[in-house]
């Protein structure tokens, strides 16, 4: 970091302070003794969704939060494993590290995640975002659901792991 009264680059930090989204540090320059402030800030990751219809849309962590929260409504979860469904989807993606993501992937991530977290919550979601034709095709994802909910059920060894 290159002073700014002399133009060396070498400085010593005297004084750090981390703020929410940033971190602030007070140097001090080696050559010329001048003070001065840098600051490092994380860069704004711009994601965009591409809809089903091909617009482009800023990833909005409010509006998945409001869809996914819409689908829980009055389901007993436990408090925070919406924002934690979300925190994970939101990993799942930046490890793509892609600027653009289809909005199927997070929709089938979301239906991954519910489909753990609570039958009732997604299949409400599924019959927002799948968009389901008919009463035929919702059926059919309920059975295929009920089937899943019976394997789970008989074993009932108390181990947490979903057969898939
Ligand atoms: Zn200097």
């Amino acid at each position: 970091m290159r002073c700014p009264f002399c133009g060396a680059l070498e400085s010593r930090v005297i004084d750090s302070r981390g703020l929410e989204d940033e971190v602030r540090r007070r140097r001090v320059c080696s050559i010329c003794g001048s003070r001065f402030t840098t600051s490092e800030r994380v860069q704004n990751y711009a994601l965009f969704i591409v809809k089903k219809d091909g617009r482009r849309e800023a990833y909005d962590r409010a509006k998945l939060a409001a869809g996914i929260h819409k689908a829980c409504e009055k389901r007993p979860l436990p408090t925070g494993s919406v924002e934690k469904l979300i925190t994970g989807i939101e990993e799942h993606i930046h490890e793509l590290g892609r600027a653009e993501i289809p909005s199927t992937i997070i929709g089938d991530l979301v239906m991954e995640g519910l489909e753990k977290l609570d039958h009732i919550a997604y299949i409400r979601f599924a019959s927002v975002y799948r968009e389901f034709a008919d009463i035929g095709a919702l059926k059919d994802a309920l059975e295929s659901l009920a089937t899943a909910q019976n394997a789970l059920q008989l074993p009932r060894t108390g181990s947490k792991g979903v057969p898939r």
